[in-house]
């Protein structure tokens, strides 16, 4: 027997209903905001995320699925999604010249983790990306956005963390007293923050060893060494959302797993999943385009995982049971083909259900009718056809009732 790829999964019922309930709630929230779907390939080439996600990054360093296509050209399968909207960005300008864009993409990403729960090598992610305004209310916007979506599936206790990381020129000088507290402590961290240490400082800040999160934990923070613009862009960030009564706390620890973030980060944090916190997160990066080969473009955006979004809801008690308005049991070959057409015109008045087409026993068709959470099941043998007229059982007050064949319908299966 083959089985599935270690940290990959198969999405079944009843999973996969409260799957589409999350894709479902996020294109409604977003399509409220004037966002359309970019789609992108899966497969890039290596250059983009290196290039962009870092070189001393943990996804770059450790966890991207890279090998070689047939012609010898160094393919990765994308373990994000902002790397490929930026690059369909610079390759695809607006024709009529206007930089601003507001797209959102839905799919599967790629990271060879150590897979336990909440972090697979093959999950799925949804995010938004702002391209052409530099504002601060366009960082208030994508997070009022993500909160909107987490309070349309009802998700509770997630926590909006926000920081800022600063402009080029406050990173440069928050580097230097970073690495003063770091230097010295070399022997408390693991041996990827040693080499850090030299590659990108900051980078020690968001690794998960404990050891290296106690290092971290008494560093000097980022925020107090804000120059006076991005110290105002963050004032404004928070006015605005203080303004659309959106709750976040300020986290100064939160640097984002990916190097191309500059002023606002941030993080929807939940503590009910383990260690698996972190249910999405984002920031601005206004040097990504131009970096990627783009025109000087600002744009900030966010991306959230599907599975702890699920893992969430289920622990919340969301229910995913399967539901359908009918399932008729025909009993002999006359009523089986009458049940075929009243299939079929149910379904175009708008209901949903199942016709047995099994012959299995009946004590084993009603187990199915709840399994399939059929809200009606409807018997239909010889006799019920020569009279014209059904037993339809409401399976949840078990209450039976005749009705008239033409009769059962909308009105009739509320
Ligand atoms: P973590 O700190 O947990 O490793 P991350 O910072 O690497 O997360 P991001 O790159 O910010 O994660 O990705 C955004 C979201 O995608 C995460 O908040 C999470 O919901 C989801 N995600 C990231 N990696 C995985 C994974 N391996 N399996 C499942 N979901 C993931
Ligand atoms: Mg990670």
């Amino acid at each position: 027997m083959i089985s599935r790829i270690r940290g990959m999964n198969d999405i079944l019922p009843p999973d996969s209903i409260l799957w589409n309930r999350i894709e479902a709630a996020f294109r409604r929230t977003v399509a409220r905001y004037g966002f359309y779907e970019v789609k992108t390939p899966i497969l890039e080439e290596t250059a983009l995320f290196t290039r962009s996600i870092g070189d001393a990054t943990e996804i770059v360093e450790k966890e991207m699925y890279t090998f070689e296509d047939k012609g010898g050209h160094s393919l990765t399968l994308r373990p994000e999604g902002t790397a490929s909207m930026v690059r369909a960005y610079i390759e695809n300008p607006e024709t009529d010249g206007d930089s601003i864009a507001r797209w959102f993409y839905f799919g599967p990403m790629y990271r060879y983790e150590r897979p336990q729960k909440g972090r697979y090598r093959e999950f799925y992610q949804f995010g938004a990306e702002a391209f052409g305004v530099a504002a601060p209310e366009q960082d208030a916007e994508m997070m009022a956005m993500a909160v909107h979506f987490l309070n349309e599936i009802g998700i509770k206790d997630v926590t909006l963390k926000i920081n800022s990381l600063g402009d080029n020129s406050d990173r440069q000088a928050y580097k230097e007293k970073l690495l003063e507290h770091l230097r010295g402590r070399e022997s408390e961290l693991c041996e990827d923050c040693k080499r850090r240490m030299t590659t990108n400082p900051l980078r020690v800040l968001d690794c998960k060893q404990e050891n290296c999160i106690a290092v971290a934990a008494g560093a000097p923070l980022i925020i107090d060494s804000l120059g006076p613009e991005a110290g105002a862009h963050f004032e404004k960030v928070k006015h605005t959302l203080d303004g659309l009564g959106i709750k976040y706390v300020v986290d100064p620890h939160i640097v984002r797993g990916l190097d191309y973030y500059n002023r606002s980060a941030f993080e929807f944090i939940t503590e009910n999943l383990g260690a698996q916190k972190a249910v999405g997160g984002g920031g601005r990066y206004d040097a990504l385009v131009e970096q990627l080969g783009g025109p000087s473009t600002p744009a900030v955006g966010f991306a959230m995982g599907v599975e702890r979004l699920i893992a969430l809801l289920k622990d919340q008690g969301a229910q995913s049971l399967p539901s359908l308005d009918f399932f008729v049991i025909p009993m002999g070959e006359a009523a089986q083909e009458y049940s075929m057409k009243l299939g079929a015109r149910l379904r175009s008045e708008g209901l949903s259900g199942e016709i047995d087409c099994s012959g299995r026993r009946l004590k084993n068709l009603f187990k199915r009718a709840e399994r399939i959470g059929a809200r009606y099941t409807i018997i239909i043998g010889d006799q019920e056809l020569a009279e014209g007229a059904a037993n339809v059982k409401n399976m949840e007050s078990k209450e039976q009732q005749r009705i008239a064949l033409d009769d059962i319908g909308r009105s009739t299966l509320k």
